[in-house]
This record gives C-alpha cells, structure tokens and sequence, in this order.
C-alpha cells in the first residue's frame, strides 16, 4: 500500500510516498531493491528531520525536540519534548532575538545620524532594554538543570561495601516501579543503562557492581570504581549495614561523599531488635549530617520514604511542573551564556557611554549566538553535529 503525500503538507514539505508491506526481512529487502534500482537512495541519520529544518519547516530547536521524543524516558520527558517540539523554546529565542535585532537597528541607525545630532535612543533607554534581555537569557539558563535532568536523567550512584544489599535496593526499587521505561538500544548509545522513573524524573543507575570479591586487587579495582562512580553521580545512595557498627570504610565512603548531593541508607533494618533499632537510630542522627532513612531491601520496610527523600535531594532546583515550559538542553546552554556575555558587555559599555558602534558590535554577536539556538544562523558543521545524533528513517 503506498501513501502519498503531496508537497507542502508533508514532514520534508517535498513530496512524499510511504510504502507499507507485510513483514519479513526478505519482502522488504526486495521492495527496498527495486525502489533503488529506479533511483530512490538510503536516507542518512536523521535526513527527513534535516530537510524539515532545511526548508524551514521546523528550527532547530524542534528538529532537536524530535530525537528527545524519541529518546524520552519518562511521561515528564516526553511532555517536555513535545511542548518544545511545539516551539515553546523557538518563540522565546526567536521573541529575544527579534527585539536585539530591533535595539541594534536603533542604535545603527543612530550612528548614521550622529552628524545631524539627532539621538535616537538614549544610553538609559538602551542599558534598560539590554538588562530585561539579559534577564531573560538569565531566566532560559534556569531551566539547564530541569532539561537535563528530563532528557538524561540523573546519574545516580548506590555506594556501599561489598553485601549491604545494594543490588538487593535496586531490585527492590525496580521492582516497586512499574513504570520503568524500557532503553532504546541502537538509536545512538549502544549501552543499556537501567532507568528507574521517579515521579517523572528518570534516575540513570550507575553501574558499581564488582566490588564483591576480596581479592586484593579486585578490592583495589573495586575502590577505583567506586571513586569513579561518586564522581560522575549527580546524586548518591550511600548504603550503610545497621546490623553492624560503622568501620574506617565507611568513613571513607562517607568522605569521599561528603561534597555530593547525597542520601545516606541504613539497610537490613529487618535484622535489628527493637532496642539496637533505637540505639542505631539515635546514634546515626547524632553522628552522621545529612538526610538518613532506614530500610529493608528484603522487607520492603521504609522504601516509600526513600523514594521520597531520594525525590526532595534531587528536586532541589530542578522544576518538572512546567510542562509546556522551554528547556533548555547543553548546546543552547553555550549558546546562551554566549550571549550573556556579549548582552553584559554591551551593558557595560553603555555604563562607559562608549561609542555607538561598539555597543552595536556586541548586540549583533548576541543575536549571532541567539540565531544558533534557532538555526537562523548555523553551519554545516553544527547541522551535521545534530543530526549524525538521529536514527535512520527520522
Ligand atoms: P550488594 O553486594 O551490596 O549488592 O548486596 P546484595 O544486594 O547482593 O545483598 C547481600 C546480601 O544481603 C544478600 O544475601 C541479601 O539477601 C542480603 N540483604 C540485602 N538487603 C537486606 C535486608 O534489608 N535485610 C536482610 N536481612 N538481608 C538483606
């Protein structure tokens, strides 16, 4: 059966025919063959969504918003990559840059007429439409954490000596969640990373299983991995054995942790009597800083309330509320940073009563940067970045 599409209501705007068969790797081939021998080639990594951008379909804001979608772990990703998708961070960019465009056309035109004495815009008028924008640069690079947080998901790390029951809480929690988002394997990543979805935020686990054995090089080994595991972790479980009594490694896990955003686990609750229960408790608050619950992997004992805590920590200035908000993802970041600094320039020469030229000259790289984010401005590089990104047949 084929679809034909006519141009320009079509994803490329050209026109398009869809081919749809019975499965089977030999049919397909076999219709794929003959298409090629009348001329039809393999598209390349993400080419429909190139040619939407290409001819002007979509920005590259939301060509970028077609990969998150596919890619999307949770509902909250998903939602954030359709309302981008939908131009929420194309209209606040494109909004921005038209009004420096519109500044740097005043100022321009100024400097034209500085002959005839005619002042156009005044230093106050021009340093008070620069400092909104800046402050609107300011206000898009809040949502940095939020974004990636919803398309990567927070790297989390579940620290402990070897049996404290860290893979027996993973499971516990993966098993709680119904909701876990299967990996797409293939699309660009070849590892499978295990998601856990937390109210919408995805919890990338980090791998730090091999600690198990007590050979003494695997031990080393185990130690390095772990140091490394801590470092990369947005956020860290640090699992504790309350049946036994805290040793120098646990000193040193709680050292080496001290500086991250952290949630401290005293599993294997179910092991304690009622007294030791209380004695573990009231010695931990005592000694230990931070954020402590008090579980059971087996048992399933205090899980709810470090799903929880785990939620709180790693909320803390990131806000998934605002679906239909913009957020923003690493390269509009850069770009937007860019931008500030060029927008505060411009500020600061405004405070010099510098000339009008000079002014102008940083207004127009900040609209530079901003036309990046769109793809008003851009490169075959940067093109080539994105899309090398996408799956074939996107
Ligand atoms: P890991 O080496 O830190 O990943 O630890 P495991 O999850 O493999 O657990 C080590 C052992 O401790 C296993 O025999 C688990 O059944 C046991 N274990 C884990 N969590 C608990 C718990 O909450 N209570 C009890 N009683 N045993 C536990």
């Amino acid at each position: 059966m084929l679809a034909v599409m006519r141009a320009p209501r079509t994803y490329t705007r050209e026109d398009t025919v869809e081919v749809y068969c019975h499965g089977g790797a030999l049919l397909l081939h076999r219709i794929l063959d003959l298409l090629i021998r009348q001329g039809a080639r393999l598209a390349e990594p993400g080419e429909f969504t190139k040619w939407a951008f290409l001819s002007g379909r979509i920005d590259l804001t939301q060509a970028e918003a077609v990969m998150d979608l596919i890619r999307a772990k949770t509902e909250a990703g998903q939602r954030a990559a359709l309302a981008q998708l939908d131009g929420a961070l194309h209209r606040r960019i494109t909004l921005l840059r038209d009004e420096a465009v519109h500044l740097l056309a005043e100022i321009e035109a100024g400097i034209d007429f500085t002959e005839e004495d005619i002042q156009f815009l005044s230093y106050e008028q021009m340093r008070t439409q620069l400092a909104e924008m800046a402050d609107r640069v300011e206000a898009l690079l809040k949502t940095a954490a939020s974004g990636k947080a919803v398309r990567e998901g927070i790297a989390t790390a579940i620290i402990g000596r070897p049996n404290v029951g860290k893979s027996s809480l993973l499971n516990a929690l993966l098993m709680q969640n119904r909701a876990i988002v299967t990996p797409v394997p293939g699309t660009t990543r070849d590892v499978i990373e295990e998601y856990l979805n937390l109210d919408g935020i995805p919890l990338r686990i980090m791998d730090t299983a091999g600690l198990r054995d007590t050979d003494d090089i695997v031990e080393r080994e185990g130690v390095i991995r772990t140091r490394n595991a801590i470092k990369q972790a947005d956020f860290v479980i640090l699992m504790l054995d309350a049946s036994q009594g805290l040793g120098p490694e646990e000193a040193r896990l709680l050292e080496e942790t001290a500086e991250k955003r952290r949630l401290i686990a005293f599993n294997k609750v179910d092991l304690l009597s009622e007294a030791s229960s209380v004695q573990v408790r009231a010695d931990a608050a005592q000694k230990l800083p931070g954020t402590i619950v008090f579980i059971s992997a087996v048992t399933g004992e205090g899980l709810e309330e470090l799903r929880g805590a785990v939620l709180k920590q790693i909320r803390s200035g990131i806000v998934t509320s605002g679906d239909r908000e913009a957020m923003i993802n690493a390269r509009h970041k850069a770009m937007l940073l860019q931008a500030k600094t060029y927008i505060e320039n411009a500020i600061s020469s405004v405070d010099k009563n510098a000339s009008g030229d000079l002014i102008a000259m940083d207004i127009r790289t900040a609209v530079d940067r901003l036309g990046e984010i769109t793809g008003t401005t851009t490169t075959e590089d940067l093109l080539d970045k994105i899309f090398k990104e996408f799956c074939i047949g996107k």
